[in-house]
């Protein structure tokens, strides 16, 4: 199943080149009040959100889902994380222009850094595209696969990482390159983007083993697949738990690929992942 948020928050139900709006089915989310629990209430009862879905979806109004404004899937997540260096060849191209990434030291392995976070403020849909700042510098995409957190998950293993997984999006991990820490020069607004739609995991049975393609216009930049990540999908969520408990909606970036250059106002991304989607983003400067 492909669920989307769009226009005023509506709720839907992605159907070939189609939306249903489904936004009744957010009934089944329990009232809340303060103080909320942690994590996306959403993806907190997705399961009974789903099969509320089911029961309407025959009589939900259709339009074109190229008519319609996508946010983020995942609208109050707890964190959204990200994977630094995850791709063998994207460590050896940082490496060949230190400059450009904004240091002078050797760029080691992912299990040197640790992940990092990414501020929530940042999360962005499709359309709502990327609002550029500090264009003095080197602004860069990075198309990653990004999973999405299920239930809560504290220090969990890799044999039962996969339960805690919801589903998966296509996260853009925007970046300014430079010295700062990477919480801030990818945390700026808009340099999250999560989208289309979130597809839930029994559509995506091989997640290690997905095509992903980045272009900006008509350019291939980024080209690779999952089965290349150094830690893999259900190694990165033992890996992010041992940190920090995950919550319902939390956010993986994780990591991309070799390819990344800068964009610039008027560019347009699209980035594919394979069995996910594709999504399409729209550069300006803020
Ligand atoms: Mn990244």
């Amino acid at each position: 199943m492909k669920i989307c948020r769009f226009d005023d928050d509506r709720l839907g139900l992605v159907d070939g080149d189609d939306v249903l709006d489904v936004t009744e089915a957010l009934d089944a989310i329990p009232p809340m009040r303060w103080p909320l629990p942690q994590g996306d209430p959403l993806i907190a009862n997705l399961d009974a959100v789903r099969a509320r879905i089911d029961a309407i979806k025959g009589g939900a109004a259709r339009k074109p889902i190229a008519s319609v404004h996508l946010k983020s899937p995942v609208a109050n997540p707890n964190k959204v994380i990200g994977a630094p260096v995850n791709y063998q060849k994207h460590i050896d191209e940082a490496n060949a222009d230190r400059a450009s990434f904004g240091t002078s030291q050797e760029i080691k392995g992912i299990d040197h850094y640790g992940p990092f976070l990414k501020a929530n403020s940042s999360l962005v849909g499709q359309d709502d595209g990327v609002a550029l700042r500090f264009t003095d510098r080197r602004n860069d995409h990075e198309g990653e696969l990004a999973v999405i957190i299920g239930k809560t998950a504290d220090r969990i293993s890799i044999g039962d990482a996969y339960d805690y997984i919801a589903g998966y999006s296509i996260g853009l991990d925007m970046t300014v390159r430079g010295p700062e820490d990477r919480s801030v020069r990818k945390s700026i607004d808009t340099y999250s983007v999560l989208g289309p739609w979130l597809i839930t995991k029994d559509e995506v049975p091989e997640p290690n083993h997905l095509d992903l393609k980045l272009w900006v216009g008509e350019e291939l930049r980024q080209e690779s697949n999952t089965d290349n990540l150094i830690y893999n999908v259900e190694r990165l969520v033992e890996w992010c738990s041992s940190f920090y408990t995950l919550y319902p909606g939390d956010v993986i970036m994780t990591g991309t690929p070799e390819g990344v250059g800068p964009v610039k106002d008027g560019d347009t991304i699209r980035c594919t992942v394979e069995r996910v989607g594709e999504i399409n983003v729209k550069v300006r400067n803020a």
